[in-house]
């Protein structure tokens, strides 16, 4: 599909090295500009009580670095298939009309959403947390390069609603790619511990710090309803968490 999109001629190999070249450049600009800014260059304003560690800051782009390639090998399957024509990604804007764009967006979201929030609860039952998911709660108070720090099996299965849902239903190629680009980037934001968006309705970066700080709240992707629903749900302004949570850890 992206060799289809750059003009390339499809292949296999073509799809493996762009998703790896397409995931490591984004990797290191966003979490490497992210990192620099609130960690280095404005860690005054932002995290006055970081402090930096090499070993952990290493760690992270290795798992990172893994999770991309490893992706890659998983994706490909997919990337290649769609590009066969056999799935149900389209590429004129115009062929299901201009209002089944924002349609199949929102149809898309709450696919994935759900998906994603049940995904990421199963990943934290005993065998699986232990052995797939437990390499990105290491970093039990995170900071950007942490962001796709995962094992490869581990944000593939968080991915793969994203993946399966274009065999389903119609969906633009644009659609499609800019939500899988943008859930890297969001992930990238929500491990900065910078809160700009405090909408409780919004899995936003609070909401995820405490994530990785007690482990069992707050699993959603972009969003908190199923947190609600599921009794999960921990408000980063709540009296637990001002007792509990150093104000090193979650800005407020
Ligand atoms: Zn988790
Ligand atoms: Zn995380």
């Amino acid at each position: 599909m992206l060799a289809q999109l750059l003009g390339l001629p499809e292949s296999p190999l073509v799809t493996f090295a762009g998703l790896v070249i397409g995931g490591l450049s984004l990797f290191f600009i966003a979490a490497g500009l992210s990192y620099w800014y609130f960690f280095v260059f404005r860690k005054a304003r932002y995290h006055p009580d970081y402090v930096p560690n090499a070993k952990e800051n290493r760690r992270a782009i290795k798992w990172s670095v893994l999770s991309i390639v490893g992706n890659a090998i998983l994706t490909t399957p997919f990337h290649f298939a769609i590009a066969l024509g056999y799935s149900k990604v389209y590429w004129d804007p115009l062929e299901h009309g201009w209002e089944w764009i924002p349609i199949s967006a929102l149809i898309y979201l709450v696919i994935t959403e759900t998906a994603i929030y049940w995904i990421h609860r199963a990943l934290h039952w005993g065998p699986l947390y232990d052995y797939i998911h437990q390499p990105h709660h290491s970093f039990k108070v995170p900071n950007s390069l942490a962001g796709v720090a995962f094992n490869p099996l581990d944000s593939f299965m968080q991915a793969l609603p994203h993946h399966l849902c274009v065999f389903f239903i119609p969906v633009h190629v644009g659609v499609y790619l800019g939500f899988v680009t943008f859930v890297t980037m969001w992930a990238v934001m929500i491990h900065d511990r910078v809160s700009f968006v405090r909408w409780r309705g919004i899995n936003f970066t609070g909401h995820h710090t405490l994530h990785h700080w007690f482990g069992h709240y707050n699993y959603g992707q972009f969003f908190t309803f199923w947190d609600r629903i599921g009794g999960t749900y921990l408000n980063p302004d709540s009296d637990e968490v001002k007792a509990e949570v150093p104000e090193g850890v979650l800005r407020r």
